[in-house]
């Protein structure tokens, strides 16, 4: 039998205060170990997308099961199985890599560990960089910083929006590789992007958003197998 989604997305709608419809009845299945890369246009719903699953935003209507639990925003422990890397550093300038991370983790109630502080920000090459402000960091480490800051509570889930807009090749290369090292430790991975070649070489799914709705949702393999046709090339437009 298919193992149980980690996350199961039913009919999910989202009408904006100002009438805008930015997601109309979205089904999604995420599965457990994957890398899902939810690929489409700015403005396709992307980012409202994962803030509803995050229970940062409220959906208009639909539901969201985490691990089978709804309503993720009301439950800490839910919530607490997910992670999110969001495009930009919030955090204060002035403070320390290590300080920034560290707080992190007890946004969501979990006791203090800083042996996993040390390992999380070793495993992303900020281990020399801890003792820096933010402030100091070029942006490829303040990208790391951010990821840090998600792993900090040990998510089973991690979101990751846009990773790699606006950097270089040679980052982009070393957050895959990042991104491939936490799936390998047993993390699922969604992350939504712009690039075709980001969704082909980093996912086992892709799913196609545009206009609020999910366009469709393949394996890897099958999806660029379609690339070539013209209906796909229009639906991506
Ligand atoms: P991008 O790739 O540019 O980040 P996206 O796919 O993440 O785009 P969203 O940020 O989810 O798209 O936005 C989807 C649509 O919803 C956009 O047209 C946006 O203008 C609109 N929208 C987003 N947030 C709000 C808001 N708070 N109020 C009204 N409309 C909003």
């Amino acid at each position: 039998a298919e193992p149980a989604p980690v996350i199961e997305i039913i009919g999910l709608s989202k009408r904006y205060d100002s009438g805008f419809e930015a997601l109309k009845q979205v089904d999604l299945e995420i599965r457990r170990g994957e890398i899902f890369a939810l690929l489409g246009p700015n403005g396709a719903g992307k980012t409202t997308l994962i803030s509803i699953i995050c229970g940062l935003v409220n959906a208009s209507a639909g539901q969201v099961l985490v691990d089978g639990h709804d309503n993720v925003s009301a439950y800490r422990a839910a919530r607490a199985k997910i992670g999110l890397v969001p495009q930009e550093l919030t955090s204060d300038a002035f403070e320390t890599v290590w300080n920034t991370v560290r707080f992190s983790r007890g946004l969501f109630g979990r006791k203090p560990d800083d042996a996993h502080i040390e390992r999380v920000l070793k495993s992303l090459s900020l281990w020399d960089k801890r003792k820096n402000k933010l402030i100091t960091l070029s942006g490829g480490m303040k990208r790391r910083v951010l990821i840090a800051k998600a792993l900090a509570h040990e998510p089973e889930i991690l979101f990751l929006d846009e990773p790699t807009a606006g950097v270089d090749v040679a980052l982009r290369r070393d957050m895959w590789e990042v991104v491939r090292e936490l799936r390998a430790s047993g993390v699922t991975i969604i992350l939504t992007t712009h690039y075709i070649e980001e969704a082909e070489e980093m996912a086992d799914r892709i799913g196609v958003i545009n206009g609020g709705e999910i366009v469709l949702v393949r394996e890897k393999q099958a999806l660029m197998r379609q690339l070539g046709s013209k209906q796909l090339t229009l639906q991506l437009q």
